[in-house]
């Protein structure tokens, strides 16, 4: 049965094959939904074009499938989406929220732009300019964002001062690619996503989230961020640091590694399961609460 009231989502990002790092994410996210008897969307978030690499979504579609995850609906994708991001960019233009900007990465660097943890902390450079558009990235005016916060269903409390800590961020970069953050927003609304389940090293990037839901009138929803799964050296697993692809045919140690890894019951009738069946087992038994963050997690 399924109560369309709980919508979650597995949106990754075809850079690359699943590894065991987003098999993690994407048995927490299903868990999660399909444990309230929600819907459980897949969206291939292909935003950043150049970034896409060809075979990737098939890859990814094909272990889920073997994993056997089902998923609701239809597949959706970034790359459609376009003309909707970029309608919503306008109207933030249009309203005086966001500005050209025709800084670069380098002339931030010469005009002493600190870092920050999410990067080069923007000095509101072009805030007044008055630039055009082409050719120009567009940033969305931070000054009224004050402290943005929220609580996560793991880590708890979590806060940013956006407009210190970041400054005005890019939404649409100046080769026309629309930022992660802005097509993250737009879409989850699109979709009524209102149980997000994904990755630590966007637990800080979700108060921008929040920002821009508040600077468009949308619904905030629930959070839960997941501990990044490390290699032996701490590295988060990902394409970057050589994680590779999962083997589909180990696939039931796997997903029973998955399971402790979310500190989820495991038992020994799993070795002799079918994963469609370990899957059933761990929706039932599922309880967010017994995610541990590991010592030290510095997300
Ligand atoms: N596409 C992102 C990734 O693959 C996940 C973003 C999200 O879940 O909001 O890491």
């Amino acid at each position: 049965m399924t109560d369309s009231s709980i919508i979650g989502r597995f949106a990754p990002t075809p850079s690359g094959p699943l590894h065991f790092g987003s098999l993690v994410t994407a048995l927490a996210s299903f868990c999660q939904a399909k444990s309230q008897q929600g819907k459980w969307l897949i969206r291939i978030e292909d935003v950043d074009t150049p970034r896409n690499v060809e075979g990737s979504t098939d890859d990814i579609l094909f272990a889920l499938e073997t994993f056997g995850f089902e998923w609701d609906g239809a597949i959706e994708y970034q790359s459609q989406q376009f003309e909707k991001y970029q309608s919503v960019l306008a109207g933030l233009l249009a309203r005086g929220d966001c500005y050209a900007c025709e800084c670069s990465r380098r002339s931030l660097r010469k005009a002493h732009a600190q870092s920050g943890r999410l990067g080069l902390i923007y000095p509101g450079i072009c805030r007044d300019k008055n630039l055009n558009q082409a050719g120009h990235s567009i940033r969305v005016n931070t000054a009224s964002s004050g402290i943005t916060d929220f609580v996560d269903q793991v880590y708890g409390s979590v806060t940013l001062d956006i407009e210190q800590q970041l400054g005005d961020f890019v939404l649409r970069r100046a080769d026309g690619i629309f930022a992660y953050h802005l097509a993250v927003v737009i879409d989850d609304e699109r979709q009524g996503i209102n149980q997000i389940v994904r990755g630590a090293d966007l637990l800080e990037a979700t108060c921008l989230h929040l920002f821009l839901q508040q600077l468009l009138g949308y619904q905030t929803p629930d959070y839960l961020h997941i501990p990044l799964v490390r290699n032996q050296q701490g590295d988060k697993l990902s394409k970057q640091t050589g994680a590779t692809a999962i083997q589909v045919d180990r696939k039931i140690p796997l997903l029973i590694k998955a399971l402790e890894i979310l500190s989820q019951p495991v038992d020994n009738q799993m070795q002799a399961a079918s994963a469609a069946e370990i899957l059933q087992s761990a929706v039932e038994s599922w309880n967010h609460g017994n995610i541990e963050i590991p010592p030290g997690d510095i997300y």
